[in-house]
């Protein structure tokens, strides 16, 4: 089928649940993918974060294959290899303990929540079940996390939704240390947010969270489904901070573009998930798992994390130029390979978008007003080169 007959075809029954740009891609490899009547885009989405490595890259196609070949599915009621190898990497490269491997972001942190409230509960605190994020925040689709999601465009038309959330604004330490008390099962933020606009708080705000926390016996739950596996140019974005959290979850880049997603706990926090606590049928399967070893181990062994700093660095500095002498640009933000650019006021980063795919590059939006870089970790400087060039002109 070409594009034409793809969008036809889904257009009589698919649900309209996404505002679709008018092509159907069909193959990747790298950083370029290719629609169905054969035109080629350099990919600076990579599936919004997803495709840390590229599309299809060798390691993890490799290891599906094999994988694929030998066994899809068992239940979590056996062990299963890859996902213990998983788990095991994940400790021995973060601050946690354990993992819980989950299918999604949102199912990620619709457990981190669990976990949270069950682990004051088990210490004598069944009080401690409020759950405090930040406005412009995004941590799922499901009732708890769209909830707990500081935007209210996701949760229009589904009340009643559940209680115990509140959000203060992010990035401000005194109003967390408000709103914090002793009914605060947990703060749950992004280190940076990434569809709230590529906002990165002000230098010490995350240190400054995990003290309060502290002070008030609140655990702190960070949401590195868009900002880990590598993204910022650290595994997890708080290493930069130099803060450890209780619960950490992850998802997007963590499968090298294979649906998963990860809960991470310290060991005392992870106690509180004991037998029949928690659970997911294809959480953690070994066709997952074995995706997401061959990617994390690319992702820490081939030298892709001074790459994405070393690159990443050379696309905000090329940025920063671009906006000197561009009114239309407002800010340009982000870290690694997770970058905002904010237009002024009156312009719209969907046209930018727009135009850009016309020129061959794949972007987005993080909000109406800034375009949203988030390339695969491997991109080279020639194809951020290229990019400008093309940015430079629809501006
Ligand atoms: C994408 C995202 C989610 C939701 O992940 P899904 O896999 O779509 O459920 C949650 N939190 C953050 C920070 C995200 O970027």
């Amino acid at each position: 089928m070409g594009n034409a007959e793809i969008i036809q075809l889904a257009g009589t029954c698919l649900m309209p649940t996404y505002a679709r740009f008018p092509v159907a891609l069909v193959r990747g490899q790298g950083l370029r993918v290719w629609d169905a009547d054969g035109c080629q885009y350099l990919d600076f989405l990579a599936g919004i974060a997803v495709c840390n490595l590229g599309h299809c890259h060798p390691r993890v196609v490799d290891a599906i294959r094999q994988q694929a070949g030998r066994l899809l599915h068992v239940s979590n009621l056996y062990h299963i290899e890859p996902q213990a190898e998983l788990a095991r990497l994940l400790v021995d490269h973060t601050f946690a303990d354990r993992v819980f491997f989950a299918n999604s972001g949102a199912e990620a942190n619709e457990g981190a929540i669990k976990l949270a409230r069950k682990f004051h509960k088990d210490r004598g605190q069944p009080g401690r079940t409020q759950i405090v994020s930040a406005t412009g925040s995004f941590h799922g689709r499901t009732l708890a996390t769209l909830t707990a999601t500081g935007q209210d465009k996701v949760k229009t038309g589904f009340a009643p939704l559940p209680p115990g959330f509140s959000t203060v604004p992010y990035g401000d330490a005194a109003a967390l240390e408000a709103a914090v008390g002793r009914d605060t099962a947990a703060v749950l933020l992004e280190p940076i947010q990434g569809e709230g606009g590529v906002r990165v708080p002000p230098d010490g705000y995350l240190g400054r969270v995990r003290e309060i926390c502290d002070e008030q016996g609140a655990l702190l739950v960070l949401d590195e489904v868009q900002t880990g596996a590598g993204r910022t140019g650290t595994f997890l974005a708080a290493e930069r901070d130099g803060v450890t959290p209780d619960i950490c979850t992850l998802a997007k880049g963590l499968g090298g573009g294979v649906a998963i997603g990860a809960l991470l706990a310290t060991e005392a926090v992870s106690a509180s998930f004991g037998p029949g606590t928690h659970a997911s049928t294809f959480g953690g399967n070994p066709l997952a798992t074995a995706a997401g070893l061959a990617a994390v181990k690319t992702i820490l062994e081939d030298g892709i994390l001074d790459h994405c700093r070393e690159v990443g660095a050379y696309l905000l500095d090329r940025l920063a130029d671009l906006a000197a002498g561009c009114p239309r640009v407002a800010a340009v933000r982000g870290r690694g390979l997770l970058v905002g650019v904010e237009l002024a006021a009156g312009e719209s980063a969907a046209d930018r978008v727009r135009a850009l795919m016309d020129r061959g590059f794949l972007t987005g939006t993080a909000g109406d007003r800034v375009l949203r870089l988030a390339p695969p970790l491997i991109v080279e400087r020639a194809e951020i080169d290229a990019l400008l060039a093309a940015l430079a002109e629809v501006l």
